[in-house]
């Protein structure tokens, strides 16, 4: 309860801060076709992003190798910084269109291309989206990562399943709260639909990795409901 309300309060603090005019950035395709992918090697897990270094892979990063995580792989393309994280946030705070096509279409190249050993052939995975809160989706009427989730479906050709997850609980925004916060934020925080048969592969769809606590929850959920294999796709990744 402490917890809570000290994550609540940080949280309406980071509010203020999103609220401060970010730079609009030029959402043209051409110019989302020129946002700079990360460029060197990532934890062969988590995607953890590596600032140095190229293939071939690398060891797993040090959390990895302790604790590896429930879901058996994820991958962020861009870093959450500059255009990016410009256009997630006035997306999801002031309505703004997000480039949904041309943002999926840079996942698909990096899915098609470096990313390609995470999907075996002959195994296609079902899309999910990772859900938002009811309440949210009401409040803003849409939810980016299933509108992304929906156009990668669509361009591989792969099953999209909205309703494999859902959200059963407020959360408050990982990217606002300290690291210590962001596991209870999320623990319980998603579950299968009684009665739902999960796919046994699924390809696991958000905007950002913070923390991975997300991820890691929602991986939970669907493991215990018999899903066999999660890799997870982010537009972005924080970095510190
Ligand atoms: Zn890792």
């Amino acid at each position: 309860m402490k917890h809570l309300a000290l994550s609540t309060w940080i949280a309406e603090l980071a509010t203020l801060r999103d609220l401060l005019p970010v730079a609009t950035p030029d959402l043209s395709p051409s110019a989302v076709a020129r946002w700079p992918a990360h460029a060197f090697a990532v934890c062969p897990r988590c995607g953890a992003f590596f600032v140095s270094g190229s293939a071939p892979q690398p060891a797993p990063c040090g959390p990895c190798a302790a604790a590896p995580p429930p879901f058996d792989a994820a991958r962020s393309l861009f870093a959450y910084a500059g255009d990016v994280r410009s256009a997630i946030i006035t997306t999801k705070y002031a309505g703004r269109p997000f480039p949904v096509d041309a943002v999926s279409l840079r996942l698909c190249e990096a899915i098609a291309g470096r990313w390609r050993d995470l999907i075996p052939d002959g195994a296609p995975p079902t899309v999910v989206p990772v859900p938002a809160h009811p309440w949210k989706y009401f409040r803003r009427g849409f939810n980016l990562p299933a509108l992304i989730a929906s156009r990668l479906s669509r361009h591989l050709g792969l099953p999209f399943d909205p309703l494999a997850l859902s959200g059963t609980r407020q959360r408050l925004p990982q990217a606002r709260l300290p690291g210590i916060l962001r596991q209870e934020n999320v623990e319980r925080a998603f579950r299968v639909p009684r009665g739902r048969n999960v796919p046994p592969a699924i390809l696991l769809v958000d905007d950002v990795y913070t923390s991975g606590a997300t991820a890691e929850a929602c991986a939970r959920a669907l493991k215990c409901a018999g899903a066999d294999s999660i890799v997870v796709v982010t537009v972005a990744r924080a970095v510190s």
